[in-house]
């Protein structure tokens, strides 16, 4: 069949790909160790399951509203309005499947062809993917190593031209774990207001802080009207699987929204939903638990690491990503970037990594080698891994 030119523009989530080709090898009987896909190896929380099956035997398994049910809503709005220090009202709340669906609904909404959106880089992929589909422009903002993977608002200035249309901010960072500084995000609030811009702020992380606390562009005066915020219960709650996300708009563009989950997936699925409520008012005790072995886990990886001859290791601030500087050590072993360094480690060491490549292009004037270990997997497996991608290098 003839694809339509349209397929042409369409990027990959490439943890994805790297997922297939790890299942590939297993199967072949190759003991593979991934820090690959960005999910909690956590069993979803007890508590949450239980209010899915009760649910279900309830008869929560029809269509709900495009929109998302109110007492879903109530909740998410209530949260939002607690932990943003803004008053959200449940008819600016769009439940989707998972909070990815909001970057796609958002751009198509939101965003004409020949718009410029800005969106950081390296960064999750999507955002680039998306705003290429559309027909917009994207524009790269650089997430730098050394500001501790933050963004330079003075550079954003620069970067701003009559055709912006959108900035997308993401803290804690995929895949960096990053965050901005308030300094910063006070800064980028000024020039969205100055400039008349829409804000996409992925807070998808936004549970998922060791080191200062979270906060939100939406927080600042005059923001709330201007930003669109995507969270889910994906990372928080271990919920990846159960695709259930939701983005806050002004209430005129959330009607919008929702007609276009009403043209694509009609809802999300309603226990699912159900199970949202219980995540968002039962018990936390889970999620503390998780974000303590987050943080203990990214002590490890830092450390282990740093210990390894040509890689630098920043310690990150939240999610569940690292982003170690690679370029010494490609060096020693003659590669010409980090794609075929982590091939080799794929091949040498059964150590599965993503490349700076799965991030987006390299900025102007980007000479450093890096990849992204996620480690959000079990404590014996980051050790072992370690020692593994040590030897691979050091011999
Ligand atoms: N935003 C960022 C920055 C992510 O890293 C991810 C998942 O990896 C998502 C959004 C999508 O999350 P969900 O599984 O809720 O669609």
């Amino acid at each position: 069949m003839e694809i339509a030119n349209r397929m042409k523009n369409l990027g990959i989530e490439n943890a994805f790909k790297v997922l297939g080709e790890v299942n590939k090898l297993r199967l072949q009987g190759r003991d593979i160790i991934s820090f690959g896909l960005g999910e909690p190896d956590f069993d979803t929380p007890q508590n949450i399951k239980d209010s899915a099956i009760k649910a279900i035997s309830n008869n929560f398994t029809h269509y709900s509203p495009s929109i998302g049910i109110l007492p879903l809503r109530e909740e998410i709005a209530k949260y939002i309005s607690k932990t943003r220090n803004i008053e959200v009202d449940p008819d600016e709340v769009v439940v989707t499947p998972g909070g990815k669906p909001v970057i796609y609904y958002a751009f198509l909404c939101l965003v004409n062809e020949g718009d410029e959106v800005i969106y950081p880089n390296p960064g999750y992929p999507i955002y680039e993917s998306i705003a290429n589909f559309i027909g917009a422009k994207a524009v790269p903002l650089p997430v730098l190593e050394e500001r501790n993977f933050s963004i330079d608002a003075q550079y954003l200035k620069k970067i701003i031209t009559p055709k912006t249309k959108m900035i997308v901010l993401n803290s804690p960072q995929n895949p960096t774990g990053g965050m901005i500084e308030n300094q910063d995000l006070k800064e980028i609030a000024d020039l969205a207001i100055k400039h008349n811009l829409i804000v996409l702020s992925d807070e998808v992380y936004s549970e998922i802080v060791f080191d200062g606390s979270f906060s939100s562009i939406s927080s600042f005066p005059g923001m709330k009207e201007r930003t669109i915020i995507l969270d889910g219960m994906s990372k928080t709650y271990a919920m990846t699987g159960w695709r259930i996300g939701y983005g806050i708009f002004p209430k005129d563009v959330a009607g919008q929204i929702a007609n276009l989950v009403n043209n694509t997936v009609s809802c999300t699925a309603t226990f699912t939903q159900m199970a949202a409520i219980e995540a968002l008012n039962g018990p936390q005790d889970d999620v503390i638990k998780m974000v303590g072995r987050f943080r203990d886990r990214s002590k490890l990886i830092v450390d282990g690491l740093n210990d390894i001859e040509g890689i630098k290791c920043l310690k990150p601030r939240g999610a569940f990503y690292v982003f170690p500087n690679v370029t010494q050590a490609c060096k020693n072993l003659n590669m010409a970037d980090s794609s075929e360094f982590q091939q080799y480690l794929l091949d040498k060491g059964n150590v599965a990594v993503l490349p700076r490549s799965s991030f987006g292009i390299k900025n102007e004037g980007e000479t450093e080698e890096y990849i992204r270990l996620s480690y959000a997997t079990g404590e014996k497996e980051i050790i072992e891994g370690l020692k593994r991608i040590k030897k691979a290098i050091e011999g």
